[in-house]
């Protein structure tokens, strides 16, 4: 592994938003224009449960479940991927991370300094009727109705308190995140560019 302090100068983006709210959609744009490293804790999730160790197995029950998985483990995933890519990086988004108060202050406090919070901004009918038409292609086991409840009230509970955190500290942009994927983009512009 490289030295800690290597990673403490990485340049670290955290992208919030409910489930649906677009933070995958838009990395890619973000990605396309600013190279930025684009990690989502759910798809390096995933990619475990995908490889079928029994590390996988208990997170496929906790996910299917709409719970969040222990802060340990997410952010240990987080931290590899983020040092397997640390020499050619020139920044990172973190993507669905922080979920919880405490996984911001520990990532912060482990493994870099966040520079910026963006927050997509979408109503509960909006993220719902994204993740019903979502789920007809994405065979993930959270996009079906009862799961998307439980998620929903997941990230009101304990998300909110991660953008309000952040939002006492100047970092926090929030993005009204309901109209086209290129409206939206062209708003994420504007606070990367500042
Ligand atoms: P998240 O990563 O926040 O869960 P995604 O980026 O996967 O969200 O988007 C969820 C679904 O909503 C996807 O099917 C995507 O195509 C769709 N979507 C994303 N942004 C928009 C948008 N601005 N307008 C309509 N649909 C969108
Ligand atoms: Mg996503």
């Amino acid at each position: 592994m490289a030295p800690v302090g290597d990673l403490q100068n990485a340049r670290c983006i955290f992208v919030v938003g409910g489930p649906g709210s677009g933070k995958g959609t838009q990395c890619d744009r973000i990605v396309e224009k600013y190279g930025f490293t684009h990690l989502s804790t759910g798809d390096l999730l995933r990619a475990e449960v995908a490889s079928g160790s029994d590390r996988g197995k208990e997170l496929t029950a906790i996910m299917e479940k709409g719970d969040l998985v222990p802060l340990d483990t997410v952010l240990a995933m987080l931290r590899d991927a983020m040092v397997a890519k640390l020499a050619t990086s020139k920044g990172f988004l973190i993507d669905g991370y922080p979920r919880e108060l405490d996984q911001g202050k520990r990532f912060e406090n482990d493994v870099a300094p966040v520079s910026c919070v963006l927050y997509f901004e979408v109503s509960d009918e909006t993220m719902t009727a994204r993740l019903l038409k979502r789920a007809e292609t994405s065979g993930r086991v959270d996009d079906n109705e009862e799961t998307i409840k439980k998620r929903l009230k997941t990230f009101h509970n304990l998300t909110q308190p991660v953008i309000d955190y952040y939002a006492s500290q100047g970092k926090t942009n929030a993005i009204k995140a309901e109209g086209t994927v290129d409206e939206i983009f062209a708003k994420v512009q504007e606070v990367l560019d500042k």
